[in-house]
């Protein structure tokens, strides 16, 4: 039943233990929150996963078979997907190209710049994102380019998607959006993880909840069954309301 399984990961960089034995255990259709301070290794499990960095030591299985990517297009050709913390987009060129950059549809060794116009669009109207695809990418706001991101992602039709903070931000309204695509995979079958600080976000959109502190897995629990609270107390590591009682 889990579309991936995460156990031990390990991760050093110069001077941080950035995992020590952090654990994923994701189902297939579900959207599982990874929840944590600043630090505490959510991103480096996650690029890990995506074969930005490979782990030290620990195992990564999909679908019970053991992976090991060495770099994000083995993880992408293996149906995981990322959108990632950081926006990275070329400024000066339109949403379509950034939508295809790295695999470009070619015709006779060109890019087919036809078919990528036609290939967004019929993305773009399939997630109901309000965007002309020959638009700079620059010009748009950083909420509708974290859209495009998010589009990006969800057309490689991968059965993992990794959404790493995607509604920093995005405006209410756009995050019900973003609800409604995520809401909409779950159904297809995709298995979600879903980085996010925003507790009422997490408690709303996620089944299961993987709480992580100093690189290491402290609890998962079921999203219905936890409360604000005990989330906060995870994810610090002490009772912060014990002083004011
Ligand atoms: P989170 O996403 O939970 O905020 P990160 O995974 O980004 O945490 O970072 C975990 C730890 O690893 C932090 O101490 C961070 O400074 C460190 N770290 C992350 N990426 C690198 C890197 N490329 N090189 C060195 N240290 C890193
Ligand atoms: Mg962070
Ligand atoms: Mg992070």
């Amino acid at each position: 039943e889990y579309i991936l399984e995460m156990t031990n990961i390990e991760k050093q960089f110069p001077g941080v233990k950035a995992l020590d034995k952090a654990n994923l255990m994701l189902k297939k259709g579900s959207v599982h929150a990874l929840m944590g301070e600043n630090g505490a290794g959510k991103s480096t499990l996650m690029k890990c996963l995506f074969g930005v960095y490979v782990e030290d030591a620990g195992e990564i299985k999909i679908d019970g078979k053991p992976v090991r990517f060495t770099n994000p297009k083995q993880a992408l050709d293996n149906g995981v997907a990322m959108v990632h913390q950081e926006l990275n987009q070329v400024l000066r060129r339109s949403v379509m190209e950034n939508l295809w950059l790295g695999r470009f549809i070619k015709k006779g060794g060109f890019i087919d710049d036809k078919k990528c116009y036609e290939e967004t669009k019929k993305i773009f109207e399939d997630l109901d994102i309000d965007v002309d695809p020959k638009t700079i990418i620059g010009e748009l706001s950083v909420s509708q380019r974290q859209m495009v991101e998010i589009a990006k992602a969800v057309s490689y039709d991968a059965k993992i998607l990794v959404l790493d903070e995607p509604t920093s931000s995005l405006t209410k309204e756009e995050v019900g959006h973003l609800f409604r695509i995520i809401n909409r995979l779950r159904d297809r079958g995709v298995g979600m993880v879903y980085i996010s600080h925003k507790m009422e976000e997490i408690l709303e959109i996620s089944d299961d909840v993987t709480i992580m502190r100093d690189g290491k897995w402290i609890a998962t629990k079921s999203a219905k069954d936890i409360t604000m609270d005990e989330i906060i107390k995870l994810m610090v590591g002490r009772d912060l309301t014990e002083r004011f009682p």
